[in-house]
């Protein structure tokens, strides 16, 4: 077995472990595995393993590699920031986009989402912990950005993504993990019946984040190893 593969095995094991102590069923939660400056021999371990789906932080560099995996039936997720003049490719060669957070972006890959491909998958990112530097919209933000982008042709909202400030304990992680929950119910309540998905939980913190019911793990370090 490759070291990624033994990796990837040791989170699947976290996971479902986290799942059995949350009281969630097997298979509620799925893996992305974060490739950002990981090599394509690496993503192709991770691919023989049984790992589809792919996050890269960067598109030039998640172009690269996508030429070079075409063989590979990858689902490819984008969950750096999108800038205005990138949203063509990113709407082109992406099936996920975990990092909306305005309505402007939002309206820009769904005026060029590719009419061949189903519509883009969204999350909208919450900058839960309120951090001023950080992107993400504000939580009290998240309806009117929810209600615009579910007015939007070509995208499908999914759900919330966050990237909450690290924590020390087990209960200081998940407290933010649980605002972005509750963000979720508040949309559902409002009609936004769509919205399946919660992506939080990194390699640190997935046992908090599943408590808190995430739906996708972003994982990086813990199954590729340290970025160079
Ligand atoms: C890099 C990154 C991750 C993965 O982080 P690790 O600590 O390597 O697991 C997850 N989400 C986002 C948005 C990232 O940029």
């Amino acid at each position: 077995m490759s070291e990624i593969a033994s990796r990837l095995a040791t989170v699947q094991e976290r996971l479902r472990a986290a799942e059995a102590s949350a009281g969630r069923p097997p298979g509620s939660v799925r893996i992305l595995a974060v490739s950002k400056r990981h090599t394509t021999a690496a993503i192709r371990d991770a691919y023989a393993a049984g790992q589809h789906a792919f996050g890269e932080n960067y598109l030039q560099e998640a172009v690269e590699k996508q030429a070079e995996l075409a063989d590979l039936d990858v689902e490819w997720h984008f969950i750096g920031g999108v800038q205005s003049n990138k949203t063509r490719e990113v709407a082109e060669r992406f099936d996920w986009v975990h990092t909306i957070d305005r309505a402007k972006i939002a309206r820009r890959l769904s005026e060029q989402r590719p009419a061949d491909q189903p519509a883009l998958n969204v999350c909208l990112q919450v900058n839960i912990s309120e951090e001023p530097q950080k992107a993400g919209c504000p939580p009290a933000d998240v309806l009117a950005l929810a209600d615009a982008v579910a007015q939007l042709p070509r995208l499908r909202l999914r759900g919330l993504m966050a990237l909450p400030a690290p924590a020390e304990t087990f209960a200081e992680q998940r407290r933010p993990l649980a605002r972005l929950r509750e963000l979720q119910q508040m949309l559902l309540e409002h009609g936004h019946a769509s919205l399946d998905t919660l992506s939080m939980g990194m390699s640190a913190d997935l046992e908090a984040a599943i408590a808190e019911g995430a739906t996708i793990v972003r994982i990086g370090t813990a199954i590729f190893g340290p970025r160079a």
